[in-house]
């Protein structure tokens, strides 16, 4: 080993889900939205000629469209590229006591390799049998609390009572509600930032918006936890959101009939395709997500991933503790989702 190994900050990094370069394959794997962005994303096309500029390190017009959307001012709004840079902003501004911060054992993965990177001592309370956050386990004393809901890979969406529960009981640490998934069912958790000022709510464009590849996400919460928040991004990377991110973002939002077009069928999907699954003896959690979380009573989920796989359907499978008979399935369009049931009617 090289004496400058020494000093190298070593890390486990999150690995994300395959990005096949396969064609004629069919994406259930990632969580993306099988439907294009509103096509007035599409039509607003970013002048080229433009990006000689610096963005907006404000990205005011991405920013003042979100908080108008939800009602807030926009010194309530935080962006990012991606849920995942707001997240890791998050966690490094707000978790450095020397207490351990808690999210469940089955939850988002990239949590614990954030703290992991940022140094940050964690606990991971178990959801219970039915794979259930419960809510005891986050009365203790700790460093902050982090909570998908609904959550992932499983699918699971608590209510607003239950959220504020936990929030109520952690009033001294900053609490973290990412709602990557509340647009397909969830209730947010939006409406209790007036009342708890340590309370960030994250959402992102990626998979409800159908923009994935635009990189966007934000957090909505208290003027002061927003002016943290930026003290620290602008003391890291100031232009982190890109022109076209911001321009075709805040174009989004504005086709609102679009969005809610798109989520509601994928929600119709979602709700036939794990009524015939269910018809061919998967038990299938309860889902308020682009996805379900699913397990056969005979065949191992291992098996069925790997014969997917070989007829081009990418799936996830996770290889951890608990979930390893399991695979997350992406909602795709309902022909995709045909193909998917054929096969699955085959290896069954
Ligand atoms: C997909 C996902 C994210 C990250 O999404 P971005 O594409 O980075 O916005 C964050 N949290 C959860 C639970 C997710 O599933």
């Amino acid at each position: 080993m090289s004496a400058w190994e020494a000093n190298v900050r070593r890390v486990e990094p999150y690995v994300p889900g395959e990005q096949p370069k396969e064609k004629n394959i069919i994406k259930l794997n990632t969580n993306e939205n099988p439907y294009p962005p509103s096509p007035r994303v599409l039509a607003k096309a970013v002048e080229l000629e433009k990006l000689r500029l610096y963005p907006d390190d404000k990205a005011t017009l991405l920013v003042d469209e979100i908080a108008g959307y939800h009602g807030l001012k926009n010194s309530q709004v935080f962006v990012g590229v991606g849920s995942d840079d707001v997240l890791a902003m998050a966690f490094m501004t707000f978790f450095n006591s020397s207490k351990n911060i808690l999210f469940p054992d089955i939850t988002y993965s990239f949590y614990d390799v954030w703290a992991e990177l940022l140094g940050i001592p964690y606990e991971r309370p178990e959801l219970d049998e039915t794979f259930n956050i419960k809510a005891e386990d986050y009365y203790k004393e700790n460093g902050g609390v982090v909570i998908a809901n609904p959550n992932a890979p499983t699918g699971i969406a608590r209510p607003l009572s239950f959220i504020e529960d936990i929030v109520k009981h952690n009033q001294d640490v900053v609490v973290i509600v990412d709602e990557a998934y509340v647009d397909f069912g969830g209730e947010s958790s939006l409406p209790l930032i007036d009342t708890y000022d340590n309370l960030l709510v994250v959402r992102t464009f990626s998979k409800s918006r159908s923009m994935a590849g635009l990189r966007i996400g934000y957090a909505m919460g208290s003027e002061k936890l927003i002016k943290y928040m930026s003290d620290v991004k602008f003391s890291y990377n100031s232009y982190t959101m890109n022109m076209p991110s911001i321009i075709l973002g805040a174009e989004s939002l504005k086709d609102d009939e679009y969005f809610k077009e798109t989520v509601a069928k994928v929600v119709a999907t979602r709700e036939w395709f794990k009524q015939e699954i269910e018809g061919l003896g998967f038990k299938v959690l309860p889902s308020s997500t682009n996805f379900l979380f699913i397990t056969h009573e005979k065949i191992s989920a291992k098996e069925i991933f790997e014969k997917a796989r070989e007829e081009k359907i990418f799936v996830r499978y996770f290889n951890k503790p608990r979930i390893d008979n399991y695979l997350r399935v992406t909602i795709g369009t309902d022909d995709e989702m045909k193909a998917f049931l054929e096969l699955l009617k085959k290896i069954v």
